[in-house]
């Protein structure tokens, strides 16, 4: 059975990685809105990540003989001003999802629990990966420095984005 204050921490997690869906699924509608249906796609297939982390945590509370709580959801914001602006908020969501993971493992450490360590893990290497892509678009976005042309032609290549199930 997982100790009570990690039950917590994990239910709290939850709800963040909940949140980042919400928030994601706001800027995919922002850039529908835009006629901007690449970057529109970008972030639905961000929001498919997102769930992912949700019900990997929730399959490994409930392994570990925990009970999921489910807690209301803020709500994100709805208006933005750029393409630019979205990529600068999701890599600052990103960090501070990254470092809400870094506490989870702190908390796992002080605990001893050696399973939720390895577990960790994983949501660890994905946030260096989260936060890589949201810079790498955040920066030429500040290149293009509103450029029209460019922000098409990077509309075209985000339609690319397809969501692939991580291997578990
Ligand atoms: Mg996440």
């Amino acid at each position: 059975m997982i100790k009570q204050r990690l039950q917590d921490a994990i239910n709290t997690q939850i709800n963040k990685e909940m949140y980042s869906e919400y928030y994601y699924l706001s800027m995919a509608a922002y850039f529908e809105t835009e006629d901007l249906p690449g970057f529109a796609n970008f972030f639905k297939v961000q929001v498919a990540e997102e769930r992912f982390h949700v019900m990997k945590f929730y399959d490994y509370l409930n392994e570990r003989g925990g009970e999921v709580i489910l807690a209301g959801i803020d709500a994100p914001p709805t208006k933005f001003e750029s393409p630019e602006q979205v990529f600068n908020l999701a890599l600052q969501h990103e960090q501070f999802v990254t470092e809400s993971i870094n506490i989870l493992m702190e908390l796992a450490n002080e605990e001893n629990d050696h399973s939720l360590k390895s577990f960790l893990q994983w949501y660890i290497d994905e946030q260096v990966e989260e936060e890589s892509t949201m810079n790498k678009y955040k920066n030429q976005l500040r290149r293009m420095n509103g450029n029209g042309h460019g922000i098409l032609m990077l509309d075209r290549e985000l339609a690319q984005r397809v969501f692939v199930p991580p291997v578990k």
